[in-house]
């Protein structure tokens, strides 16, 4: 096992650094973990298997006949790091990374703070 280091500063808006140290590898704060491409929001539905969480994102989508937006969601497994406590219905932001495992290409960066 890797030993904690310091916090990476990722300068994610709205989310902090988490308080706690954790020695997980697949962390993006004190991994090794990378955290590339698109950063989402999305609302936490159920933490069950081991530093897994189903994260459910809802976005706008153009409807071009109608001229309308229609409201889409999608359920994402992203995988999450010792060091992050969420719980059911909390909104984070959830950033794509490598794949980790077979459906896990995303991580639980931290809670959204609320203004
Ligand atoms: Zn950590």
């Amino acid at each position: 096992m890797p030993k904690p280091k310091q916090v990476k500063n990722l300068k994610i808006p709205g989310v902090e650094p988490p308080d706690t140290i954790c020695n997980d590898p697949n962390c993006p704060w004190h991994g090794s973990l990378r955290v590339r491409g698109v950063l989402l929001e999305g609302t936490v539905e159920k933490v069950r298997a081991k530093r897994l969480a189903i994260i459910r994102h809802t976005y706008l989508h153009y409807d071009h006949k109608y001229k309308r937006y229609e409201r889409r969601s999608k359920k994402i497994p992203a995988h999450l790091p010792d060091c992050v406590r969420v719980k059911p219905g909390d909104i984070v932001v959830i950033g794509e990374t490598r794949p980790i495992s077979k459906t896990v290409k995303f991580v639980v960066l931290g809670v959204k703070k609320t203004r």
